[in-house]
């Protein structure tokens, strides 16, 4: 039933990671299974036996072909370097081939002490676990790359964070978990050649028009490539009001998917300072804060690869802080592409920006809901009553009452009718987000009660976040007074 594995990261030296066969657990049984992602992959589904895949993704049973092992990575934590982070709980099995003919790693997360642990469990509990299924689920949904959730099973066992917890297991699945944090390893060791290889491996699995370039130039292309990638990524997370909370370069994938899902939430009243992570005391991974961030990630991903841009390295450090600067242009050119598409703009205006920050502000003086407010406008591209249900948003009016005039007013030179207009809105704009306090009453259900429930009704929901599904009006709206999360416990 497991599709075949490839072994490309287990062949690589020695020093790349630690063999590590995960850790049995007491009881493993499969609370979450994804059915497509696994067809996908080559599954052989006609086979499916449940206790076999729950032994598998429990790490009980470990398939044939596979060799497990800990990835060896550093990284920067809150802007401190830790020469030493690896895989402390999670676990390779290895690649395997996607129906697209793309290598995809399979990981099992919450997998018991490696040799990289530092003194911690080397588990996960359950409540951490099915947040990383559903939002890395939902964001998949949305059309936002992102490493995807392969299956989550329990383990029998108890985890202790501030509480006790049932222990799981989670299975990742990424494009590959190479990261800045993986170059950064062998950077703080003066391993070129390490570096060399990782490049490499990155040019061919992510990047591969780029393996034709002359050696002088290609390293200085992968920066660039996966540059922009970050841009469109980081750009699609504000477009969603997406905060990641623990943006460290060991979390910043060089592929360009979402990795990591730990303290991150969707932001309801617009507010670039939202901050949820109770580990974020500064507020640095803060909405607003995110493509600055993104770009000093990739400043460290440079500085690791400067030997392999130019010999001279007074050229490389020229070469790489060009490059690094122009982030800026590019990402307010990809941020500005998917604001123009919220707002059902096609043609570019030199107004547009403006247009877009003046709503922008809008939202944050009226308190908006983010999401709302983009989808409901959808509905206002005429006026008429539908106007309400978007003015409803705002506690402060004035600045949306003067903005729409102007909107419509932009809309008129486009070369469509309102209802291009309006649908155009609607596949773009989403309506069902992973709202956190529908979040945490899931995760609650399934950690206290072992009721699953609400965590089926939710990942349901998510699958198809912009089509309005009759009777499931709950989880449009916006946690009420009094349940709104405004803390998320990286607690993982
Ligand atoms: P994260 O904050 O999840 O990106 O993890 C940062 C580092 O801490 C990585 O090296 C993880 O492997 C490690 N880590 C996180 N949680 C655990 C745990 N429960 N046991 C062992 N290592 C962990
Ligand atoms: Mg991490």
């Amino acid at each position: 039933m497991f599709p075949e594995f490839t072994l490309r990261y287990a062949r690589l030296p020695e020093r790349f990671y630690e063999r590590f066969d995960p850790v049995p657990v007491k009881a493993p049984r499969l609370v979450a299974f994804n059915r497509p992602l696994a067809e996908e992959l080559g599954f052989d589904l006609g086979a499916f036996d449940e206790h076999l895949a729950a032994d598998w993704f429990a790490g009980n049973a470990v398939p044939s072909g596979a060799e497990p092992l800990a990835q060896a990575y550093a990284g920067h934590q809150f802007g401190v370097f830790v020469p030493r982070l690896g895989d402390g709980r999670a676990v390779l099995l290895g690649e395997v081939t996607d129906h697209h003919g793309r290598l995809r790693d399979i990981q099992l997360k919450g997998a018991g002490c490696t040799p990289f642990s530092r003194g911690a469990d080397g588990r996960a509990p359950l409540g951490p676990v099915l947040r990383e299924y559903l939002i890395s689920e939902a964001m998949h949904a949305l059309g936002i790359p992102t490493t995807r959730a392969l299956a989550a099973v329990t383990t029998g066992e108890r985890v202790f964070r501030r509480v006790p917890e049932p222990g799981a297991i989670l299975t990742r699945v990424a494009a590959s978990h190479l990261r800045v944090g993986t170059f950064q390893y062998f950077a703080a060791r003066d391993d070129v050649e390490a570096i060399r290889t990782l490049a490499d491996m990155a040019i061919e699995r992510h990047y591969p028009h780029l393996g034709e370039l002359p050696e002088g130039e290609r390293y200085l292309a992968l920066v660039e490539a996966v540059q922009a990638r970050q841009a469109a990524l980081v750009a699609r997370w504000m477009g969603v009001g997406f905060i990641h909370g623990v943006m460290n370069t060991d979390n910043c994938s060089i592929a360009g998917e979402t990795i990591d899902y730990g303290p991150c939430a969707f932001m309801e009243a617009h507010d670039p300072r939202t901050v949820f992570s109770s580990i974020d005391e500064g507020g640095r991974y803060g909405y607003g804060n995110q493509p600055w961030l993104a770009q000093w990630n990739l400043a460290r991903l440079a500085e690791t690869l400067l030997p392999l841009i130019d010999e001279d390295q007074d050229r490389a450090v020229e070469k790489a802080t060009a490059l690094i600067q122009a982030y800026t242009d590019r990402y307010e050119s990809e941020w500005l592409a998917v604001m123009r598409a919220k707002l059902g703009l096609e043609r570019q205006e030199e107004g547009d920006r403006e247009l877009v920050e003046s709503l922008l502000e809008a939202m944050q003086a009226g308190h908006a809901d983010f999401n709302l407010t983009f989808r409901r406008l959808g509905d206002a591209v005429e006026p008429g009553e539908a106007e309400a249900g978007l003015l409803e948003l705002f506690d402060a009016r004035d600045g949306i009452e003067a903005w729409l005039p102007r909107w419509r007013e932009r809309l008129a030179r486009e070369d469509v009718g309102p209802e291009t207009i309006a649908g155009r809105m609607r596949a773009v704009n989403p309506l069902y987000i992973p709202r956190n306090h529908k979040v945490e009453e899931a995760l609650a259900a399934a950690a206290e009660r072992d009721d699953f429930a609400p965590f089926e009704a939710l990942r349901e929901v998510l699958a198809d976040p912009f089509t309005e599904q009759p009777g499931r009006e709950a989880y449009a709206r916006p946690a009420p007074p009094g349940e709104a999360v405004f803390r998320t416990f990286c607690g993982t």
